[in-house]
């Protein structure tokens, strides 16, 4: 699997590049901003984009949505609770970043156990609520896309409409920490880390 990190937007939004080695078919999760940008490495790598998929619905995650569909006609992918968020005006926040908001609706709702598959690869969708209501991560081989749920040594913020603090716990001890401790996990911002080195050393798990 074929996995980029393009760091996007005003808020540092991680956005991944993910595609099939041999078809180089391909997702776009998160584009948070800086459309241009994606569409040109997505170019060079010579992806043929089939989805874009948000792991939920703020600001900084959707903000490109609409370029980036436009350019390349992918099907507009989300969890069906965080679907309100991309048809919503996102307010000061949005134009605080330049954004036009609301941009296109889902065409694609997304459920806990849906699978998304571009090329040879299949990830799973999780629901992963907590930081928001429809936040999921996506599990594939050795690897999982967690969005703003956790990250290394953090973890997602809770005081946004639909977070909890509760929720956001029990989301990460049972649907994360219980994956293999080798899995990678690409985080929503900042640098990729592990389950196992979460579990080691995030502060608020130890
Ligand atoms: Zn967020
Ligand atoms: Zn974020």
């Amino acid at each position: 699997m074929l996995i980029e990190r393009l760091v996007v937007g005003m808020l540092q939004c991680n956005c991944y590049l993910v595609a099939s080695e041999d078809t180089k078919e391909g997702i776009v999760i998160d584009p948070g901003g800086d459309g241009p940008l994606i569409l040109e490495r997505a170019e060079e790598m010579g992806l043929s984009i089939k989805y874009i998929v948000n792991t939920h619905g703020h600001i900084d995650h959707i903000a490109a949505n609409r370029p980036v569909r436009e350019a390349t006609g992918a099907q507009l992918a989300i969890h069906k609770d965080d679907a309100e968020w991309l048809i919503s005006d996102q307010g000061d926040y949005a134009r605080m970043l330049g954004v036009q908001s609301p941009g296109p609706a889902a065409d694609v709702l997304l459920e806990e156990g849906d699978e998304i598959a571009f090329g040879s690869e299949r990830l799973q969708v999780v629901h992963t609520p907590g930081h928001s209501l429809g936040g999921i991560s996506l599990v594939g081989d050795g690897v999982v896309f967690c969005g703003d749920t956790l990250f290394a040594d953090g973890v997602g913020r809770v005081d946004l409409p639909g977070g909890s603090w509760e929720t956001l716990m029990d989301t990460i001890k049972t649907r994360l920490l219980s994956l293999p401790d080798d899995t990678t996990a690409y985080t929503g911002h900042g640098p990729p880390t592990t389950i196992g080195r979460e579990k080691q050393f995030n502060s608020w798990f130890r």
